[in-house]
């Protein structure tokens, strides 16, 4: 189905009909489709449009990741079908691993089909087999690859789970989520959090990054100290407050 372009809610439902592809190919599991819907409902309550606590926070995310030694950004099923290209491009601009993560079964599979399909965009991509657990995680996103994510220091994650956010924390990993809900454990529990969908995230911390790399690292290290994502949350809970009024 061709999504006419001048239709009102054109990019979200351009986006199920990814999820829906993505479904039929195993990359996304149904659970995914589920969680891309409550993403869904806060976008709608944003306005559907990047706010300026999501710019400040997309700025001090590609500050983190341009002085990071060994970054890596973590893909599942969703994130794959939903950014595929632009994970690429920002994985290019910040110098980072690109690595496939996810929940739920069958594990193994996606993970290989989520490889392949970064593949098929000229992207080589961590993940196929795992060789290290995150500890302290029963799931199968405690399974990852001991020169990608376990071993990253700074780790971008999207529709992650609250549970490995602080598994990623206590492993001493800095953990730079995309999450469009504010009040998620995970966006509670990132050191940067950008309140954002991740269509329109990524390009933006990559536009960030461009304008950033030529930077010296103090004065990256200097955004990041001005950067307080306790405050940053806040605000934008009290977007969608006034929003909601
Ligand atoms: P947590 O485990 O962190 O408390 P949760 O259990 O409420 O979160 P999960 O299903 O574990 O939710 O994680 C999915 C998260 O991803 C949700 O917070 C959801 O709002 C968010 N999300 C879904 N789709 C998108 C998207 N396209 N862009 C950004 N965030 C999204
Ligand atoms: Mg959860």
């Amino acid at each position: 189905m061709i999504v006419p372009a001048n239709h009102p809610r054109h990019n979200s439902l351009q986006q199920r009909q990814l999820l829906e592809e993505g479904m039929r190919a195993g990359i996304v599991t149904p659970t995914g489709m589920i969680a891309f819907g409550r993403g869904e409902a806060f976008d709608y309550l944003l306005g559907e449009k990047t706010s300026a606590q999501a710019k400040k926070a997309a700025r001090a995310a590609a500050a983190q990741l341009l002085l990071a030694k060994k970054p890596v950004i973590s893909v599942n099923g969703n994130a794959a079908v939903l950014a595929v290209r632009e994970i690429i491009a920002l994985a290019k601009t910040v110098k980072a691993k690109i690595g496939a993560n996810v929940f739920y079964a069958p594990a193994k599979k996606r993970r290989e089909l989520i490889v392949k399909h970064f593949k098929k965009q000229g992207a080589s991509i961590l993940g196929k087999t795992t060789d290290a657990r995150i500890a302290g995680l029963s799931s199968e996103r405690a399974n990852v690859c001991r020169q990608g994510i376990f071993s990253a220091d700074v780790v971008l994650v999207m529709l992650e789970d609250g549970d490995r956010t602080e598994a990623l924390k206590k492993h001493e990993t800095v953990v730079i989520a995309i999450d469009l809900n504010p009040l998620s454990r995970t966006a509670q529990k990132a050191n940067i959090t950008v309140v954002d969908n991740i269509s329109r995230a990524v390009p933006l911390i990559k536009k960030e990054a461009e304008k950033l790399r030529a930077k010296k690292s103090w004065q990256l290290k200097k955004i990041l100290r001005g950067f307080s994502n306790s405050k940053n949350l806040l605000e934008s809970e009290k977007l969608l407050r006034r929003h909601l009024k």
